[in-house]
């Protein structure tokens, strides 16, 4: 892996070879975040944007040269990556915008953006010859590792809130995972298998701990820069938990920079529920991230709990160094904004994907947005992850079945009683 200069801690600036650190620098307990620094002259001698026009393969692993793999390295039979990005006039036109793209990453394998990740874990953990690849997770991690791991046959370890939605540990069992349901919270899973893996020698793939998890999310920015031809857009809207995503997304956006594909950066827009919104109080009142303490986590979206972001380092700087913004939204706004989404682009988010969405929509209202700024809003999750918020926010927007006797006359009634003809 001669692309990879090394890893440079994101507190004291240490740079550490690639061979001689696991996961942190030593130096910060937790905290101490590595990233991963490549050789771009060597890189661009391995890829360009005219061999991406030709290439064939429709997944992260089109971005090979940039990702941080071996050349050779075997990677995993499932398709990932490649989302569709879709352009959304009517709710653009709602919002006065001209130019909105929803990119749904509810479609991956798993049915979530951690797909991106993981697959860059299990890639890393055989390159190692990890016997087990364990993390905690709120539940989409969890599953993408399970669902990846099964297509290899890779043993994994999986610890997640009791509370998590049934569907995502549905997912843990059906892929034959080991897992383990906490009693407590997503920060408690987490501290938990930090201490299990350290304990046991197994592979890590904790988010906001493990350095290689953003450069697996990093490909959701390539691809939607790529898919506009190289031409960035002006804003990109993300829901934020633990910040690996937003994180990952400020990556692919340097890289490209530094390639020369893209001639400027979008402002990233980061979306946190009220109950969970750590990063939007620490980027609001300037607050020191290495000691500001913990916030509950509460909210409907249960994949942006985190009451201390693991990745928070990576998160603030994709903000401020983008002029991007944090914005905070109410669960009610969450759950509002499954239906709207789903009716106006036909793209069906888990509470988590529909809140970038929800962002957005106060962004508009709060004139943080042009009417004629291009617009991305990323879906992260899949709707059928989590039926039960599903099942409030339509009643929430009026929605009812209609429980009718298997007659022509009874149809007529209804049909008649509810005016849609
Ligand atoms: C994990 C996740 C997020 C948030 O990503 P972070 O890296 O934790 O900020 C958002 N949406 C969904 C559906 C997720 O699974
Ligand atoms: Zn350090």
């Amino acid at each position: 892996m001669d692309h990879i200069l090394h890893l440079k801690c994101l507190i004291c600036g240490k740079e550490y070879a690639p061979d001689s650190i696991e996961y942190i620098c030593p130096d910060h307990h937790n905290d101490g975040i590595l990233d991963v620094c490549y050789d771009f002259d060597l890189i661009k001698t391995r890829i360009s944007r005219e061999i991406l026009a030709a290439s064939k393969d429709y997944s992260i692993w089109r971005y090979k040269p940039l990702l941080p793999v071996a050349p050779d390295a075997e990677v995993p039979p499932l398709a990932i990556g490649w989302t569709p990005l879709y352009k959304a006039p009517r709710l653009a036109e709602n919002l006065q915008l001209k130019h909105l793209w929803v990119k749904d990453d509810g479609r991956l394998p798993t049915g979530s953006f951690k797909d991106r990740a993981s697959a860059v874990a299990v890639v890393k953990a055989q390159e190692k010859g990890a016997k087990i690849i364990t993390t905690a997770s709120t539940g989409n991690a969890a599953a993408a590792l399970s669902g990846i791991c099964a297509s290899v046959g890779q043993p994994n370890v999986i610890f997640v809130p009791e509370s998590a939605p049934p569907a995502k540990i549905a997912q843990l069992l059906v892929y034959n995972s080991t897992v383990m349901l906490i009693k407590g919270t997503y920060d408690d899973a987490f501290e938990l298998c930090l201490e299990a893996a350290a304990e046991y020698g197994w592979y890590n793939r904790n988010t906001g701990y493990n350095p290689y998890m953003t450069e697996g999310k990093k490909t959701a920015a390539y691809e939607i820069c790529e898919q506009l031809n190289w031409h960035a857009p002006d804003a990109i809207f993300v829901s934020v938990g633990d910040g690996c995503i937003i994180g990952g997304l400020h990556k692919g956006l340097k890289d490209l920079l530094e390639l020369g594909w893209i001639d400027h950066i979008p402002r990233l827009i980061g979306v946190q529920a009220q109950g969970s919104n750590y990063m939007f109080e620490a980027w609001k009142n300037n607050e020191d991230i290495l000691t500001k303490a913990p916030v509950s986590g509460l909210t409907v979206a249960d994949s942006i709990s985190a009451g201390l972001p693991r990745d928070r380092i990576k998160a603030l700087a994709a903000v401020s160094e983008t002029n991007g913004a944090y914005i905070c939204i109410s669960d009610d706004e969450i759950l509002t904004a499954i239906p709207t989404l789903a009716r106006g682009i036909g793209v069906f988010a888990e509470p988590a994907g529909a809140a970038a969405y929800a962002g957005l929509v106060k962004a508009v209202a709060d004139g943080l947005v042009q009417a004629d700024e291009r617009i991305v809003v990323l879906n992260t999750g899949n709707g059928l992850k989590d039926i039960k918020n599903t099942m409030t926010s339509v009643e929430m927007a009026g929605s009812r079945p209609h429980h009718i006797e298997p007659n022509l006359d009874t149809l007529k009634r209804t049909i008649q009683e509810i005016r849609i003809l």
